[in-house]
C-alpha cells in the first residue's frame, strides 16, 4: 500500500495547490544503470532518542552519479546519516515530546498537566533516500509490501539550485512524513470501519511545522503580518498551515499542542469535523473541539485577530 505520497512545492510554486501529488513511477528502481549504495546503514544505537524511537536503517539509492547535482549533493550533504538523525531528533522534539512527561522539568510538570499525551512513535524500520532525475522537489512514499519501510525521493534538477540549509529543510519535511500519524490503524475487530483521514493540507502543514520549529524555514517563506495576508483557508497546507500550527503551539495553547494533535490522529482519527454538523453532534466529539475546546474555524478566526493586533503593535 502506498500511503503517504506527498510533495513540497518549489519556491516559484509555493502558493500552488497543496493537492499536486506526483505518483511514484512504477519500476523506477529496476533500471539496470542504477547504482545502489548501502554504505550508510545505521547501528542499533538508540541514544539521543530518549528511548522513544529506534533509529531506522538508512539506505541511499543514487541514480545517475554523473549528474552534476549528484556531485553537489554529496558536497552539500557529505553525511546523510547525521542529517537524517538531526531531522529525527527534531521530529521527536516537536511531535513526540509531551511537556508533562519531560523528566528534566519535574517541578513545572507538577503544575502543568496540559497539553499532555503519551507519545507513540511509528515503528519506521527503514528510510531509503533516492536521488533521481524528475521534475518537482521531493516526495515520500511507503512501500507496497510493508509500510514501515519508507522512501524519500529527492529531485536531482532541484538540488543544484539550493544551499545546504534548504536541503536540510526539505529532508526534514519529508522525514516527518515517514514518522507522522495520519489515522488510526485498521484493526481485525473492525475491518469495515471507515478510517477518517485528515485534509492533505494538515499533513503538509505538520511537516512544515517541524521544519519551521527546527529553524529550517527557507528565505522564500513569508510569515503573514495580518489576517488579510493569510491564505483564505486554514488547510492551505505547507508554510501557510505551519504558521497557523506554530501560533497554536507558541501562543494559543502551549508547548506540546501539535504533538497532541498528531497523537489524536493516531488514537481517534480526524472525526466529526465541523462541515458535518449533524454527525459531530451525534457521534464522537469533533477533532478540534476534542483537542482544544473549539472548532478549527474559531481558532482560525482568533489567529487572524492575533495577527492584526500583533501587526498594529509594531
Ligand atoms: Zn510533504
Amino acid at each position: 500500500m502506498t500511503e503517504l505520497t506527498t510533495t513540497t512545492p518549489p519556491p516559484a510554486a509555493a502558493s500552488a495547490s497543496a493537492s499536486a501529488i506526483p505518483k511514484h513511477p512504477a519500476g523506477s528502481d529496476a533500471e539496470p544503470s542504477t547504482q545502489q549504495m548501502e554504505g550508510h546503514e545505521q547501528s542499533k544505537d538508540t541514544a539521543g532518542f530518549k528511548g522513544k524511537a529506534t533509529k531506522p536503517k538508512i539506505r541511499l539509492h543514487a541514480e545517475e552519479l554523473r549528474h552534476p547535482s549528484s556531485v553537489s549533493f554529496f558536497t552539500l550533504v557529505p553525511d546523510v546519516t547525521s542529517k537524517l538523525d538531526t531531522a529525527l531528533d527534531n521530529i521527536i522534539k516537536y511531535l513526540y515530546t509531551s511537556p508533562a512527561t519531560k523528566s528534566e522539568d519535574v517541578e513545572s510538570c507538577k503544575k502543568r498537566t496540559w497539553p499532555s499525551f503519551d507519545p507513540s512513535v511509528p515503528p519506521t524500520r527503514s528510510v531509503t533516500l533516492f536521488l533521481r532525475d524528475f521534475s518537482g522537489v521531493a516526495y515520500t512514499t511507503g512501500t507496497e509490501l510493508d509500510n514501515d519501510h519508507k522512501e524519500i525521493h529527492l529531485s536531482l534538477p532541484y538540488i543544484k539550485h539550493y544551499p545546504v540549509r534548504e536541503l536540510a529543510g526539505v529532508l526534514t519535511h519529508e522525514l516527518v512524513h515517514c514518522y507522522q500519524h495520519t489515522a488510526p490503524p485498521k484493526t481485525d475487530d473492525e475491518p469495515e470501519r471507515k478510517i477518517p483521514h485528515p485534509p492533505g493540507g494538515l499533513i503538509e502543514g505538520i511537516a512544515d511545522f517541524v521544519r519551521l520549529k527546527a529553524r529550517l524555514d527557507p528565505p522564500h517563506w513569508k510569515k503573514p503580518q495580518s489576517a488579510s495576508e493569510r491564505e483564505s483557508k486554514w488547510d492551505a497546507g505547507y508554510q501557510h498551515t505551519a504558521y497557523f500550527l506554530a501560533w497554536i503551539e507558541d501562543v494559543r495553547v502551549g508547548e506540546g499542542a501539535i504533538g497532541m494533535l498528531n497523537d489524536r490522529l493516531l488514537r481517534v482519527g480526524y472525526v466529526g469535523e465541523d462541515e458535518d454538523k449533524e454527525k459531530s453532534l451525534t457521534a464522537e466529539i469533533g477533532f478540534w473541539r476534542g483537542l482544544f475546546g473549539m472548532e478549527v474555524a474559531e481558532l482560525w478566526a482568533e489567529y487572524g485577530q492575533f495577527l492584526d493586533a500583533d501587526g498594529r503593535k509594531e
